[in-house]
Order: structure tokens, then sequence, then C-alpha cells
């Protein structure tokens, strides 16, 4: 095999199946999916390092969503709902992972959908935007012919839709890279992040940060925005206003530590 074959890893593959009762079937499944959006060629090679590196900070929370993660996405779509024009940012591993739950939201909270890639391709985009089509709907990013550019920002990250991110008060990203984060920070926007390391630059920047695996976060938050969808505004933005991020990670950071203590404490007593 002298180039990449896609074929013959499908074939590999082919003949590995995850037995039933096999301990991290959940998250090898979630691992298979990833892959096949790489064989599809809408994940790039980094996107799988970028999983593997949000696998690691998983197992260490312990592979469920947690209280300040449930505080934080109450935040997020408080805000989402009370936000002019809000957008939400896909990127391949959103694709490979949750397209239908970010749809659902984006229902929910009505905002519109948009496809950003550090590695930009015109058959990448086309693929998402094939893969959202199927949920019925329609993304932006996929038009030149509505190209605007952030500042500062040196990848192909840098472009993004007029009509979307460009004019967006509140922005929600995932699986994203911190510069993008630091740049859309600078042009104003109020951003969401979506991320499993609460050290990452994107976790630090962000303005509310969602310690959480993006296949369990969509879900409850569309769950979360049918419920807030009946307050008032003025409700939401108390929401909103109470919320404050660096302690929120702190919390994360301390159900971390505490966690590990006492596996360690477990295996210190074990006889
Ligand atoms: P930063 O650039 O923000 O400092 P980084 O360079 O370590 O972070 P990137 O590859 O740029 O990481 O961004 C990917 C981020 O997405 C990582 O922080 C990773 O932990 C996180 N991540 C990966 N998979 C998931 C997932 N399924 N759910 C939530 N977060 C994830
Ligand atoms: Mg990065």
């Amino acid at each position: 095999m002298s180039s990449f074959d896609v074929e013959y890893w499908r074939e590999v593959l082919r003949g590995v199946s995850i037995p039933f009762n096999h301990p991290r079937r959940d998250s090898l499944l979630i691992r298979e999916k990833v892959v096949e959006g790489f064989l599809e060629g809408y994940v790039v090679p980094q996107g799988l390092i970028a999983h593997g590196r949000g696998e690691a900070f998983d197992y260490l929370i312990g592979e469920t969503t947690i209280e300040p993660a449930i505080e934080a996405m109450k935040a997020a779509v408080a805000l989402l709902l009370i936000s002019k024009h809000p957008v939400i940012s896909v990127n391949g591993n959103v694709a490979a992972l949750v397209a239908e739950h970010v749809v659902e939201l984006a229902r929910e909270v009505n905002a519109l959908l948009e496809v950003n890639l550090f590695y930009r391709s015109k058959s990448r985009i086309e693929k998402i935007r094939d893969i959202f089509k199927r949920y019925g709907v329609e993304i932006l990013g996929t038009d030149e012919a509505y190209e605007c550019t952030i500042p500062e920002l040196f990848s192909e990250r840098r472009r993004v839709d007029c009509r979307g991110i460009y004019v967006a008060d509140t922005v929600l990203v995932a699986v994203e890279d911190g510069d993008r984060t630091e740049a859309l920070k600078k042009m104003g926007k109020n951003v969401i992040a979506i991320d499993l390391n609460p050290l990452s630059r994107t976790a630090l920047t962000a303005d509310i940060t969602i310690v959480d695996n993006i296949v369990r976060a969509f879900p409850k938050m569309v769950e979360i925005a049918r419920e807030l969808k009946n307050k008032t505004r003025s409700e939401l933005e108390t929401i909103v206003n109470k919320f404050d991020n660096r302690s929120n990670i702190a919390k994360v950071l301390e159900h971390i530590c505490n966690r590990l203590r006492d596996i360690a404490s477990s295996l210190m007593n074990k006889p």
C-alpha cells in the first residue's frame, strides 16, 4: 500500500466488531463514527487527534454530564434564546457525531448553522453541507459569493459567511481551536463553547464554556431549550447574568480533582 487507501482501511475495519458486553462499547461506537467521517473524507486526521484528546478528558470527568455543565448549558440556551442573531458553527467532528441534534437545537433557539473549517476544501464543505441537508437544513458558509473575513485570523477559518457568523451577536462553537475562539471574542461576539478540555484556550476564552462531550451536550441542550422557551426575556437575562464562567470552570476542575482523589484512595485502601 503506497498511499492512503480508503477501501483497504474499510476492509480492515469490517473485520472488527465491538462485542455487546464490551465495557467501553459506547465510547468505541462514538470513535467509529468519527473514523467513518474520516474515511468519507470530511473529518481531517487532526480531527481524529482532537477527538482522542476529548476522550482523555471525558475519562477524567467520568463520561457523564456533570452539574457545572448543566448550569453552563442553561446559561448558553438562555443566551441563544435572547440573542438577535445566534449562529451555531459546525465542523467535521460535529457533523460526524451530532448533526441531527445540532439541527434540533438550531430549530428550538432559532439559530442559523454555518460550516467553518480549519482545513477548508470545497469537497469537505460539500460533504458536510449534504449531511445537514439530510436533516432538512441548508447551512451557511458554503457559497463564496457571501464570503466575509474575520480580521487577525490567519487560517482558512478567517472566512465566514456575511449573513451568518460575520453579523452574529452570539456564536456557539464546539470542538473548536483556541485561535478562532479568541478571534471571535475580539470581534465582540458572545461565544459559547462546548469543549471537554476545561484548560483549553477555547474553554478559557469563551463567555460560556460547557465542559461535556458534544454527543451528550447537544441532546441535553435541546431538552433545556424546550423548557426555557416558556420563560420571559427578563427571566432568561437573569439566568445569563448570574452565570460566572470562571467559577464554573473552577467547579469542573474541582470535580476532576475530587474524583481522582477518591479513585486514588480507593486503590490505596484495597487489600
Ligand atoms: P486550544 O486550541 O483551545 O488551546 P487544543 O489545541 O488542545 O485547544 P483543538 O484541537 O484546537 O485543541 O480543539 C479541539 C478541542 O475539542 C479540544 O480541546 C478537545 O478536548 C475538544 N473535543 C474533542 N472531541 C470532543 C467532543 N466529542 N466533545 C467535546 N469536546 C471535544
Ligand atoms: Mg488548538
